[in-house]
């Protein structure tokens, strides 16, 4: 089911024609209306009319978080105070927030997008979408509100937290799609199971929209049976409206990146040069059709590949795989670069692992990976126990190159957050 067919399938050189012209046009208006980028084309003695082509992007200075966050309060801001119609704020735990503003073109625009993803994943008129993510300055439940709206299903803005209420709104409104995140989809599993909830027998929910923080294929897989759903990948930053960026198809293999709306690159993160499609890297984004604030190679710090093989679903834009963690989750532990996703990876295919898992830095370069235990995985046999850390810390060696101390705790006994799970607490005296 497409929500514009015509955008969703236009021919690749039509797309790219579409992209020059809208990204020109960008330029025209930063040029013109954004001191931010007036000093920067000056400092690099570039002016729009040089970008002729799609690749001259290339010669076009990046944006970074920390530009934004120089920004704050006013924004890099592209129109008159008096066309601006909404605030974000990024969710950033470290130092001042981004301040992001959305005109009324790019509040529908953002809603619009979000259809899109959303009719992609078959939600139609007749669904109920219960709206489990933070409302408020995070752009994650908005920015879906509005385009679940737009595809007129019913929404239920729950918010995060307060599992009991959430089951009572999916019992008696009978929600057929969830919008969560990875590590409270997880809890809720467990939830689920600890009141004796079999999902598939007493909820109607079949579709889950999960993202707002990198999960592994193993966490996907565990939410679709715990909770008996279709777990679609959703991504989205609020530098580039919050979701609806990229999003999976029925297909479930890679994540459509809107491509009239976002020029995309990926970039080797340490020199900035451009990688070539089906290499890992950084994904650099850039706003075609952003009204009040444009921004131009924002460097997102995402590590992912752009997928170019054709989708079977018929859309052309280009897919996005998986996001495998952020260039500045990398953990350097013992002199070897560890990402928390491959600790997520392993636990999560093991099933007596439970819903939780903290990874926590200390000493000189000790590392303790503290497990929640599935429910019920424990029948009292501290024998067992000690044999499933030592099977954990085994497997883990394997993938991460060193051996973390492994502790087992009991279901639910590890914080939640009710926005962004923290996975790694660094308490180290290095
Ligand atoms: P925010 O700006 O607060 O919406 O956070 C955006 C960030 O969340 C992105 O830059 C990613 O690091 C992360 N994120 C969002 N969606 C996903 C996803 N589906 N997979 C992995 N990371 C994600
Ligand atoms: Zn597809």
């Amino acid at each position: 089911m497409y929500w514009d067919r015509r955008i969703e399938t236009m021919e690749r050189s039509a797309l790219e024609r579409l992209q020059l012209q809208r990204l020109r046009t960008t330029l025209r208006r930063v040029e013109k209306t954004v001191p931010f980028y007036q000093q920067k084309f000056k400092e690099l003695g570039i002016a729009s009319r040089d970008v002729r082509t799609l690749e001259d992007v290339r010669r076009l200075p990046f944006t970074t978080g920390a530009d934004l966050r120089a920004s704050y309060p006013k924004g890099l801001v592209a129109v008159p105070a008096s066309r601006l119609l909404r605030l974000h704020t990024s969710s950033g735990t470290t130092g001042k927030p981004k301040a992001l503003f959305f005109s009324r073109a790019d509040v529908d625009n953002a809603a619009e997008l979000m259809a899109r993803c959303l009719t992609m994943a078959g939600v139609t008129a007749n669904d109920i979408l219960q709206n489990m993510m933070t409302y408020g300055l995070f752009t994650g439940a908005l920015v879906m509100h509005y385009g679940a709206e737009k595809v007129g299903a019913m929404v239920i803005p729950a918010g995060p937290g307060n599992s009991e209420k959430q089951l009572l709104l999916m019992q008696d409104f009978r929600s057929t799609v969830l919008h969560i995140t990875p590590s409270y989809a997880l809890y809720f599993a467990a939830f689920l199971q600890s009141k004796g909830i079999d999902p598939r027998r007493d909820l109607a929910i079949r579709r889950a929209f999960v993202g707002a923080e990198p999960y592994t294929e193993e966490t996907r897989r565990k939410i679709e049976k715990a909770l008996g759903v279709q777990v679609f990948n959703s991504y989205g930053l609020s530098e580039m409206n919050g979701p609806g960026v990229a999003f999976e198809c029925e297909r479930q293999d890679g994540m459509h990146l809107w491509e009239d709306n976002f020029l995309m690159e990926i970039v080797d993160p340490v020199t900035g040069e451009p990688l070539p499609d089906g290499r890992k890297g950084e994904l650099v984004l850039t706003t075609l059709r952003r009204e009040a604030m444009p921004i131009l190679r924002y460097r997102t710090r995402d590590i992912t590949s752009i997928l170019a093989k054709p989708c079977p679903c018929g859309r052309t834009h280009r897919r996005l795989s998986r996001i495998t963690g952020r260039t500045d989750d990398m953990l350097i532990v013992r002199g070897v670069n560890i990402y928390p996703q491959q600790i997520e990876q392993v636990l999560m295919g093991i099933p007596q692992v439970g819903s939780n898992y903290l990874i926590q830095l200390e000493g000189l370069d000790e590392m303790t990976v503290k497990v929640e235990l599935a429910e019920g995985s424990f029948d009292g046999k501290v024998e067992r126990l000690v044999a499933l850390q030592d099977e954990i810390a085994a497997r883990l060696r394997a993938e991460i190159l060193t051996k973390p101390r492994v502790e087992l705790v009991p279901p639910g006994s590890l914080p939640v957050s009710e926005g962004k799970a923290r996975r790694v607490v660094d308490h180290r005296k290095l």
